[in-house]
């Protein structure tokens, strides 16, 4: 495969992911002043060369895998397990609750 080939396929995948952002582009280089604005029509991205296929991509993920977490605790107000050293969610809005109550009590 020549370089040109290469090129031009790249050049093809970059120009069709810029009319989807023209627009930016357009803004990014109009910031820029004169020369981003040069700049700003020849930017090309990074394009992957191929399709990752799905079998390639579930063999990537196999060790990104859901893992037991070790560090709840016990919550001491409801007995909810909770993160150590957060705050209980379901005591944070109960909390949260009465104190609206209370404030719309007072008004
Ligand atoms: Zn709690």
């Amino acid at each position: 495969m020549s370089f040109a080939l290469l090129y031009s396929r790249s050049l093809a995948r970059s120009v069709a992911g810029l009319s989807a952002r023209a627009p930016l582009v357009r803004a990014i280089g109009a910031s820029l002043g004169l020369l981003g604005g040069l700049l700003g029509e020849m930017i090309l991205r990074a394009v992957p060369k191929q399709r990752t296929s799905h079998s390639k991509k579930r063999k990537r993920m196999t060790t990104k895998g859901l893992k037991n977490r070790q560090d709840l605790t016990p919550c001491l107000g409801c007995g909810r397990p909770k993160p150590i050293a957060h705050i209980c969610h379901d005591c944070y809005v109960d909390i949260r609750r009465k104190l609206k109550a209370m404030k719309r009590a007072t008004e």
